[in-house]
Order: C-alpha cells, then sequence, then structure tokens
C-alpha cells in the first residue's frame, strides 16, 4: 500500500525533478518553486504522517494542471531488460527472471494502471518450468493485459554473428510458444540492447509476422547520432518495419520529470509524431520496476505521461496527436 509520507514523496520527487529540468527563464521553473516551499512549510517535522495529506493537497492543482497541447505524449510501460546471459551463471538469471515477475505481478496489485513488458520466450519457459504459481499469475496478468508479452523472438538475440537462418529459428521457436501458451503472437521485436542491424532484418521480422520495432542500443553511439526516434526502416526485399528507438536514451529509466523533459527535447520526429516511449524500471541485472516508478503521477504542464502496453503505443506512432 501507499503511505501518505511515500505518496508525498513521490509527489516531490515529481515536480522537483520537473522544475530543476526546466530553463531558468520558464514562468512554470518559478511557480513549481514557490509550490513546493508552500508544501514543505505545511509539513510538522514532528508529524510528517499526520501532515502529509496536507502537503499534497498544496501540490495538487500543480499535478492536475495539463501539459500544453502540443507536447510530446510519453508512453511509459514497466520492463526489466534483463541479460539472458551475461555476467552471471545462467542459473541466476533464472532467480532474476522470478524476482522481477514478481515484483511485476505484485505491482499490478496496486496499480491497475500499471503494464509491464516482458520479451524472450525462453524467460517464460523458465517460470513455468520452475515456478509454476508465478506462471500462474503471470498468465492471468497477460490474460487481463498488463503482462504484456514482446518481441516474439526466443531470446533478444545478438545480430552481428548468427545466421538469417539462426534468426527466422529464434522467431519460430518464440512466436511459437507465445501462441500456444498465451494464444498471442508479437507484433514487435524488441531488442533494446543488441548490438548489429543488418539490413535482411526488415525481411526477417516481416515473415515472422513483427512489423515494428524497438531498439536503444544507436543512442549509446559516441561518434555519430541517429537522425531519428521514429522511421520506417525498409530491408533488402522492400519489407518495412516501423522502428522506434525512445527518445529517453535508456530502457532503465525512473520516470523522473528530468526524463520526462530530456525525452520531448531529444525527441527528433516532432514534425510528424507526438508519441514516445519509455521503458522504465530496473535492467541487466533485472528486479524491475520498483513502486516510486509505478507511482510517479503526472504533473504541471510536463509532457503527458500515459502507461500502456507497447503495442498500443506503436499504433499511436503514427498518429499526430
Ligand atoms: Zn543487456
Amino acid at each position: 500500500m501507499t503511505t501518505p509520507c511515500l505518496a508525498l514523496s513521490l509527489d516531490i520527487e515529481v515536480l522537483d525533478g520537473l522544475m530543476r529540468a526546466l530553463h531558468a527563464d520558464d514562468p512554470r521553473r518559478s511557480q513549481l518553486l514557490r509550490t513546493l516551499e508552500q508544501a514543505f512549510n505545511a509539513v510538522d517535522v514532528r508529524d510528517v504522517s499526520g501532515t502529509a495529506a496536507g502537503a499534497r493537497a498544496i501540490l495538487a492543482p500543480v499535478l492536475a494542471t495539463p501539459a500544453r497541447p502540443s507536447a510530446l505524449s510519453v508512453v511509459g510501460v514497466g520492463h526489466a531488460h534483463i541479460d539472458t546471459a551475461w555476467l552471471w551463471p545462467l542459473r541466476e538469471t533464472v532467480r532474476k527472471c522470478a524476482r522481477t515477475f514478481a515484483s511485476a505481478t505484485r505491482l499490478m496489485d496496486d496499480y491497475p494502471e500499471y503494464h509491464f513488458a516482458c520479451s524472450q520466450a525462453v524467460q517464460y519457459d523458465w517460470m513455468e518450468r520452475q515456478y509454476p504459481a508465478l506462471f500462474e499469475r503471470i498468465t492471468e496478468r497477460v490474460a487481463s493485459g498488463q503482462f504484456v508479452p514482446v518481441g516474439g523472438m526466443w531470446v533478444e538475440a545478438d545480430m552481428n554473428l548468427p545466421s538469417g537462418e539462426s534468426l527466422v529459428r529464434q522467431l519460430v521457436h518464440g512466436q511459437r510458444y507465445f501462441q500456444s501458451r498465451f494464444g498471442v503472437r508479437c507484433t514487435e521485436v524488441w531488442i533494446p540492447d543488441v548490438f548489429g542491424y543488418p539490413a535482411s532484418l526488415p525481411q526477417i521480422f516481416a515473415a515472422g509476422g513483427c512489423d515494428r520495432f524497438v531498439t536503444q542500443k544507436l543512442s549509446w553511439n559516441k561518434q555519430n547520432r541517429f537522425p531519428h526516434n521514429t522511421f520506417w526502416w525498409e530491408g533488402l526485399d522492400g519489407s518495412r518495419v516501423l522502428t522506434h528507438f525512445p527518445p529517453v536514451d535508456t530502457y532503465n529509466a525512473e520516470v523522473t520529470g528530468g526524463e520526462m523533459v530530456f525525452s520531448e527535447r531529444n525527441f527528433s520526429d516532432h514534425g510528424w509524431s507526438r508519441n514516445a516511449l519509455m521503458p522504465f524500471g530496473y535492467g541487466n541485472g533485472g528486479g524491475g520496476p520498483t513502486r516510486e516508478d509505478a507511482g510517479a503521477g503526472p504533473s504541471h504542464g510536463r509532457p503527458r505521461r500515459r502507461t500502456h502496453p507497447g503495442h498500443r503505443h506503436h499504433r499511436r506512432l503514427l498518429h499526430r496527436r
């Protein structure tokens, strides 16, 4: 449960992060600073839990202030990018998955609007074999639409070394698993942390039933900045996949005000799209979103934030508003 103190600290964190990210000459910055001061003054340090609600009431109007109509709409989706094989034994990856997915399903009890996107069929397969009670909870949440299978592949495969045949099999085995266990097929390839993007990929993705593609890795290039965040990627045979690089430039976001402002400033395609994705939660080692991430609310004129499953987000990419 969210206590009054935790709720107040989340409100402050969101507004303080937004205030600090705004330029000094932005009137919203001064408005936020004054309102935060008033809220701090309303807290009695000898009785924080008894006075937190009053302070929150002072912050409520600025939290409720809508974004300007032209603001970027940021779709937040909980995520934990878990490297299936990296710096630890495989048996530890299985345990990381169990901890991460248990906490994701638990947060869904408290936040009905919360969605968690989970890729890599092999990680579901591990839960099915080794944590059947947890797998049952995951299956229920997949059915309710909150736990969202994404990616379509067996693992988030490296794209440099494997042959085309190998990548095709990733999709065949992955999609077959998602179809047989959950009755769904993924429509996007989700490889946020993978190196290598050969020109054959759009054709392979399309043949695997995926017409959308998400990655993050190119934003880490030290020499070149890729010119787009949202674009059609056309492969050798003319197949096209709708591609999105989340402008927050990480797959481990924490949903701070600063990240929201950065997403909007960093987004390259305002001319034709008003939507971007923010995958949030601890990745690499796993863990996923915290209660603080899931509870961070909308606020004063910052880019709009919604939580959505990734596939609905992609449909929205094509809309100007
Ligand atoms: Zn990784």
